[in-house]
Formats: C-alpha cells, sequence, structure tokens
C-alpha cells in the first residue's frame, strides 16, 4: 500500500529539515496496569513506525509511577505484545527510575518560587480551582516562603504527613482560562507499595508532571499522544522549560483509535476479567493484543489495520468489521486449506477404494504446495448438506440428487438412514466411475461441492466460535453484554493432517472459515481449534 505523509511525519520532515533534530527518538509508555489493546496497537505502530521510517530510536518506557494499579504481570504481558506485534525497542525504561531526578526537579521549581506546598484537600482544591467560565482562587498556601516549602515537602517525602494531607503544586495561574494551568498538583502523599521500588517512595509524581520530564530526560525529540492531552500541552511545556529543558520534546496529539462494539479502556476491560465474563486477559474474545493472538489474529494483519486507520486529528469510530477484512484478507493469502466437519453425519461411499490425494494448500501460493488427504467409501460429511426436505435453492445433497466430494468424486444418492427422532445419520451414495478431476465424467453438472473427512482416518477437533463481546447499539457496556459469545462444537472431525500441526498455526477449514490451533494444541490428544473469522462478511472497504 503507498503510504503518504501524515501531519505528525510532516512536523518531524520540518524539524529535520530546519535541523532541530537530526535523530528522531520517539517512546511508547504505557501504564503496567493492564494489557495492551487494539488501540495500543495504534499508537504503537506510530511509535514505531517513526523509527522505522527515520531510522531513528524508540523506547519502551513504563509510565509507573501510580503503585496502587500497577503490576508486574502487567509488565512482562506488554513486553510480549509489543515484540509478538513485531516491534524492538531501543531501551526498556521505567518512570520510576527517574524518582530521585524528579524530587530534584521539583526542588529546583520550589527554589524557583513557582511551587508550593498546599494543605487544602482535595475537595478545597476543587473548590478553588473555579470552572470554564469562572477563574479559580489562589490557596491560602500559595504564599509560603521558599523555604518552609523545601522543609514541608522533605518532611512529605520522608513521611511525616498522612496520605492526602498535603500536595505539592505548581504556581501558575489561578484565572488561566486552561483550567489544568491553574496551579496543577504535582506531587501526593500516598503510602502503597511499588512493584519496582516497593516502599522507598511515600509522595508520588503526578502524571503532568512526570511525563515531559521522562520525555525529556530520555532526550524524547517527538512525544506523540492522544487528543485529550492537547490542554495538558501548556503544562507540559511549562514543566520541561522551568525544569531547564528548552525546547525539549515536543507533545503532538493524535485521535484515540474507537471501534464500535469494542471495549477500548483498561479499566473495564479488567472488570470483564476480575468478574468472570471472559476467561482472563487473553481471552479470544478480547480486544487484548494477547487475546487476538489466542484467537489468531495474525500480527501482520492487525499493522496493516493500524495502517488504514491511518492517523487523524479528530476522534471517529471505526468498523470493527475493517479490522476482520484485515484478517480476512492476510488469512486468504497466507492459511493453508483443510477439511474439517464441524456437525458430522456419515456418507458411505460404495464401489471405491482406499485412496490418497494431494490436496493443494493455498490456490493464492505462486509457488504451489500441496498435503496428502486419504480417502475411504466412509466419509464424514456436514449434517447441513444433504437434506431430505431441502429449502429452496439449497445446491448440496438432496435424495435422488448429485454432489462433487471436494477433490475427489461425483457421488448420487442412494439412501439415507434415520434414527428414532428423525434425524439423519447416515446417507449412501455410488462414485460416478472417472468423476475426479480430469476424469471422462468430471464435466458432469452438479449441484455444490462439499467438504468431508475419511471417516477411517481422521482426528476428533473441538471449535470454539466467537461472537463480538457486546451486542450493538450505544447504551452502557454493562448492558449490553452478549452472553452467547463463545459457541463449542465438540463433536468435529478433521483431517489426518492436522495431527502434524503446531499451536497457533491457522487454517482456512473449506467453506467453513479461518481457524487457528489453540496455544495447547495437540497435547493430551486434544486437538482444539479458535476461529479467527469468517469466510466472507458483508464489510466493504473503501478503495
Ligand atoms: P486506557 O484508557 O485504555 O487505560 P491509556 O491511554 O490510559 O488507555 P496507557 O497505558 O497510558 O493507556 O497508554 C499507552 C499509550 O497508548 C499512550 O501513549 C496512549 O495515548 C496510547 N493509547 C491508549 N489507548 C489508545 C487508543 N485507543 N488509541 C490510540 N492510542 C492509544
Ligand atoms: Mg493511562
Amino acid at each position: 500500500m503507498e503510504k503518504s505523509t501524515n501531519f505528525i511525519e510532516e512536523i518531524i520532515n520540518n524539524d529535520l529539515e530546519s535541523g532541530k533534530h537530526n535523530e528522531i527518538i520517539t517512546r511508547f509508555p504505557p501504564e503496567p496496569n493492564g494489557y495492551l489493546h487494539i488501540g495500543h496497537a495504534k499508537s504503537l505502530c506510530i511509535n514505531f513506525g517513526m523509527k522505522t521510517k527515520y531510522n531513528g530510536k524508540c523506547n519502551l518506557r513504563y509510565d509507573d509511577t501510580n503503585p496502587t494499579k500497577e503490576d508486574i504481570e502487567y509488565v512482562d504481558s506488554i513486553k510480549k505484545d509489543i515484540a509478538w506485534l513485531g516491534f524492538e525497542w531501543d531501551a526498556e525504561l521505567y518512570a520510576s527510575d527517574y524518582f530521585e531526578r524528579m524530587y530534584e526537579c521539583a526542588v529546583m521549581l520550589i527554589e524557583k518560587g513557582i511551587a508550593f506546598v498546599c494543605d487544602m484537600n482535595g475537595e478545597e482544591i476543587r473548590e478553588f480551582r473555579g470552572t470554564l467560565t469562572s477563574p479559580g482562587k489562589n490557596s491560602p498556601y500559595r504564599d509560603r516562603s521558599v523555604a518552609e516549602n523545601l522543609e514541608l515537602f522533605r518532611k512529605m517525602k520522608e513521611g511525616e504527613f498522612v496520605d492526602g494531607s498535603k500536595v505539592l503544586r505548581a504556581k501558575i495561574d489561578m484565572a488561566s482560562p486552561n483550567i489544568n494551568l491553574r496551579d496543577p498538583i504535582l506531587y501526593r502523599v500516598l503510602r502503597d507499595t511499588h512493584h519496582r521500588t516497593g516502599d522507598d517512595w511515600c509522595i508520588y509524581p503526578m502524571y503532568d508532571f512526570a511525563h515531559p520530564l521522562e520525555d525529556a530526560f530520555e532526550g524524547i525529540t517527538h512525544s506523540i499522544c492522544t487528543l485529550e492531552f492537547e490542554d495538558h500541552r501548556p503544562l507540559y511545556d511549562w514543566v520541561k522549560i522551568n525544569c531547564g529543558f528548552d525546547p525539549g520534546p515536543r507533545q503532538i496529539e493524535f485521535a484515540r483509535l474507537g471501534m464500535n462494539r469494542t471495549i477500548m479502556s483498561k479499566r473495564y476491560l479488567k472488570k470483564l476479567v476480575d468478574e468472570g465474563f471472559v476467561n482472563g486477559w487473553s481471552d479470544p474474545r478480547m480486544p487484548t493484543l494477547s487475546g487476538m493472538r489466542e484467537r489468531g489474529y495474525p500480527a501482520e494483519a492487525i499493522r496493516e489495520f493500524c495502517e488504514r486507520v491511518g492517523v487523524a486529528k479528530s476522534n471517529s469510530e471505526v468498523d470493527t468489521g475493517m479490522l476482520d477484512y484485515c484478517v480476512r484478507e492476510n488469512l486468504n493469502r497466507n492459511a493453508d486449506r483443510v477439511m474439517v466437519v464441524k456437525d458430522p453425519i456419515r456418507m458411505i461411499v460404495k464401489d471405491v477404494a482406499d485412496e490418497v490425494y494431494d490436496i493443494e494448500n493455498n490456490p493464492n501460493d505462486e509457488v504451489k504446495t500441496y498435503h496428502k488427504t486419504s480417502f475411504s467409501g466412509e466419509l464424514f460429511i456436514e449434517r447441513d448438506d444433504f437434506m431430505v426436505t431441502p429449502p429452496p435453492k439449497y445446491k448440496r445433497l438432496v435424495v435422488g440428487g448429485m454432489v462433487r466430494l471436494r477433490g475427489s468424486y461425483i457421488v448420487e444418492y442412494v439412501s439415507h438412514e434415520l434414527d428414532a427422532d428423525d434425524n439423519v445419520v447416515s446417507v449412501t451414495c455410488r462414485a460416478i466411475p472417472d468423476s475426479k478431476s480430469g476424469g471422462e465424467n468430471a464435466g458432469m453438472k452438479v449441484k455444490g461441492v462439499i467438504h468431508w473427512v475419511n471417516a477411517n482416518d481422521y482426528i476428533p477437533c473441538v471449535l470454539h466460535e466467537f461472537d463480538y463481546l457486546l451486542v450493538d447499539g450505544d447504551g452502557d457496556f454493562s448492558e449490553r453484554l452478549n452472553k452467547n459469545s463463545h459457541m463449542i462444537f465438540d463433536n468435529a472431525v478433521g483431517e489426518r493432517s492436522l495431527d502434524s500441526i503446531s499451536a497457533y498455526d491457522s487454517f482456512q477449514f473449506m467453506r467453513m472459515g479461518y481457524y487457528s490451533a489453540v496455544g495447547t494444541y495437540g497435547q493430551d490428544d486434544k486437538y482444539e481449534f479458535n476461529r479467527i473469522v469468517t469466510l466472507k462478511d458483508s464489510f466493504k472497504m473503501k478503495k
């Protein structure tokens, strides 16, 4: 696909031409408070995309300044998911490693007389902040002397005050039209064990103070973030400049990825996990990268999706069908074709011998490859592929009719057998002689082609099929949970060649869809597959 220049690249191009920078350094800064989701993939593709395009660098930096919600499990999952998506970071860094330097920067601001310790509680601070239409009021503690502020801040650090009793605030402008500049909080007192620094600290920096410093310490040139931080940019610049970084990194905002029928907030995804609605963060229905990996989405397809979505300056919602489209296109190019029967009935074919066929793996391959599939007079076919009383326009096997077995003979109906409830148990056919491809009777007109599996040579399979986690609509997420989003077919049969595949291998099950072998594939003779996507969809990609 032709890559056009987006507005971020234009900024970078200008900065390179003007000589402001000669190396581009970006970063991906996740907070380790959950698993990465498809929205993060968008940010990853942009940040690592810049590294590749400009032969620069991209750091993986954990924004771990809030000990309350962070966990080492998340740190590990994030690394695994980024690597899986195909990106290599230049350095693995932790904001918590900068706590000392950040503290020193805060002391510097106090010394400059532009930060002060405030004793108001959260409610009072909010009250004094004012509104969008009215200015705020100065804190009564705003005019403390530098010496007093230094002393109090040191005591905050040394644990002399209880949680929430004091904060360090920037002294900017309580009348600023930008509420973020109304003496924002820089540090708070908080006792909680941090996953890396343990109990070393009982004060923690706020995001708006920490983030520009993290970027500046690392020499980040372009700090790419989502639109909701646009109003924070003046504060970002205030912090970096007053802490001695000028010009320092430039913050650039782009539109957050949003998708219909998809939850993209870690907080809410965590709720689904904690309340047991899904089977962990990597449940194949989750919009997390690990869930998509388990489901069988190719990493390349996710990157292609992000590329197609593009980089925008205003928020919009992308149709989930577009991701499915990218996944399907990718698998159509890359997945081998095999035969699996989901809901089997028996077919007896009279007067045939055991045979072995070479089945083409993928018609899209330039260099053709094949796998072996055995055939005999006893097969499994799909229950739906034979009907005693067929609906109109039915194109498969009917009483008295003929159908082609994919890659094999044309067969003609002879008889069938029902159980006590009138369900079909088996159907008996005869093979038309010389009707295989290239044979004299191969050209006979038949209604359809059906897939089959040799009943004397197969593996038992379990198929997991999924629907969206949310039913369509605008209501609250919790009222839109799809209770039927996981279906299990544990009676399926697959051709023998599937015996030798590996976990996460993906296939097109002919006429059914794309499926991927689950992570524990073949262990204890369990052959389970997740359906990745169906074969066709109504989504129309705009060219
Ligand atoms: P969430 O609200 O899901 O918790 P977050 O923004 O708090 O997301 P972070 O871990 O802070 O999650 O995000 C790391 C990076 O990924 C940030 O730069 C953030 O802007 C970006 N990011 C997160 N969600 C999206 C999204 N939906 N689209 C694009 N970028 C995103
Ligand atoms: Mg966040």
